[in-house]
């Protein structure tokens, strides 16, 4: 049976790299009928924080991996493990697999000669008992190497010698993370643990601690990085990391699901834009890349206006219902009319990459003013833009009925007088009208806010 794990520190917010393992574990999970456990670990008191917890909970379950679903296992704390965790450093130390060691960093390095140098070995064979301040540490194979399987790497193998006798437990008796992480993995029957790579020096380690606890250690995939535009991982000092922020402006969880799941891999045929079924059918860790992967906001946007435009209208009110009201919305409720909105809803959803971007493309039927934007406003009334506005004015104030087509007809026709295609013609009314250079369709637009309004708005303009 397969059974893998996502296993974060509960350190920060929720990294959209996080967000991927975990995805791909459960894709493995879900097309293997296996078991996706969730381990927090938890053991680094000074930086955990509950909070974090609670926000890797809900991020997960945003994606659609959360308890309810059978194939979900967990969550378990690492920090409530701490038992096995000392029986295992106590079982090394009585198979004679591991030694105390009382050496400080400057000792090695007074012998070494180098500040930087691994672990020489020096107390190997003293024979030195447990005392507060002594290490415990593994004894790594002089000879040999050790070879992982990785579905990924092509099976990459260690030297041995090359490894050091490294720190299972610390001076004052607590295992370290590496250990901890190994007996978990043992304890939840962990079979494939999928990875970022940066873990990938741990593995070496990890697969001998597995082999000296007696058992069959599991297979291991390392996901590629995820770097920025300029090649560099994906940072949460530099670069927007965390998935809370991407779902709060209003990317789509079934679009960040999509575009996660292609960072690495691809279904093939040259499709990206999959049903979450079809690419948990598709999906083989195997064929996951080992190059860096490049996390592409833009291309992340153009997915998530694909997954916008695919919804239906309903949908798509609801789900933009948040920025259509106050704290996200800078109108007042008096001001919004949900029966307007709802006349431009469509043409909205046919333009809008985020759910944020709704209250510029419709400001303009619920401010008293439209927005001012001086650049859009210089660019668009320059020109005999007034000359064009004021004979527009005159024609609006007596146009028989207030539809978009006989708008449009209008604007055409007073173009023409003025020299200009339509295009050209249509700026002035729209910067005037909705105070941007671009929106939704500029005549079912003044269809819906009205003759008074649009009359009032070219007179301000002119003014
Ligand atoms: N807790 C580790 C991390 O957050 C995960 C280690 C692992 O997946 O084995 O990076």
């Amino acid at each position: 049976d397969v059974r893998v794990r996502f296993a974060p520190s509960p350190t920060g917010m929720f990294h959209v790299g996080g967000a991927r393992s975990a995805l791909f574990n459960w894709a493995v999970a879900k097309q293997q009928g296996g078991t996706f456990v969730l381990r927090v670990e938890d053991t680094d008191a000074a930086r955990n924080k509950p909070e974090w917890v609670d926000g890797i909970l809900n991020a997960l379950a945003a994606l659609g991996m959360h308890a309810e679903d059978p194939t979900f296992e967990g969550p378990y704390f690492q920090s409530q493990n701490v038992v096995k965790h000392r029986e295992a450093s106590a079982r090394l130390y009585g198979a004679g697999r591991a030694y105390y060691c009382d050496c400080t960093r400057e000792d090695v390095a007074a012998r070494t000669g180098n500040a930087h140098s691994g672990y020489d070995g020096h107390c190997r064979d003293r024979g030195l008992t447990y005392e507060p301040g002594r290490a415990l540490r593994f004894r790594t194979p002089d000879e040999g190497e050790t070879q992982v399987v990785d579905l990924i790497r092509g099976n990459p193998t260690f030297p041995n010698s090359a490894m050091e006798d490294f720190v299972v437990a610390r001076g004052d008796g607590s295992p370290v993370f590496l250990l901890a992480n190994v007996v978990d993995d043992m304890d939840e029957g962990i079979t494939h643990v999928i990875r970022g790579e940066e873990h990938l020096p741990n593995t070496p380690k990890q697969q001998l601690l597995w082999e000296a606890l007696g058992a069959q250690p599991p297979r291991w995939a390392h996901l590629p990085v995820i770097v920025n535009e300029k090649r560099q991982k994906l940072s949460k000092r530099r670069d927007k990391v965390a998935l809370e922020d991407y779902l709060a402006e209003g990317y789509l969880p079934e679009a960040m699901v999509n575009y996660l799941m292609l960072l690495g891999w691809a279904p093939g045929n040259d499709e990206e834009i999959l049903p979450f079924d079809e690419l948990v059918e598709r999906f083989r860790i195997e064929d996951v890349n080992s190059a860096s992967a490049f996390f592409d906001v833009k291309k992340l946007t153009a997915f998530n206006g694909e997954y916008i435009r695919a919804m239906d209208v309903g949908s798509f009110v609801s789900a933009v219902d948040p920025w259509l009201h106050a704290p996200k919305a800078p109108w007042t409720e008096e001001q919004y009319d949900a029966a307007a909105f709802g006349r431009v809803a469509p043409l909205a959803q046919s333009r809008v990459a985020l759910l944020a971007d709704i209250t510029d493309n419709v400001d303009f039927l619920f401010l008293d003013e439209p927005v001012r934007d001086e650049r859009s406003w210089a660019k668009a009334m320059k020109d005999g833009a007034a000359e064009l506005l004021k004979d527009a004015r005159a024609a609006l104030a007596d146009l028989g009925t207030w539809e978009a087509e006989p708008l449009k007809e209008l604007v055409t026709a007073v173009g023409e007088r003025h020299g200009l295609k339509l295009g050209k013609a249509q700026a002035p009314v729209r910067v005037a009208v909705t105070g941007r250079t671009i929106g939704l369709p500029l005549f079912e637009s003044l269809e819906v806010l009205g003759r008074e309004r649009t009359l009032a708005r070219v007179d301000a303009a002119l003014a």
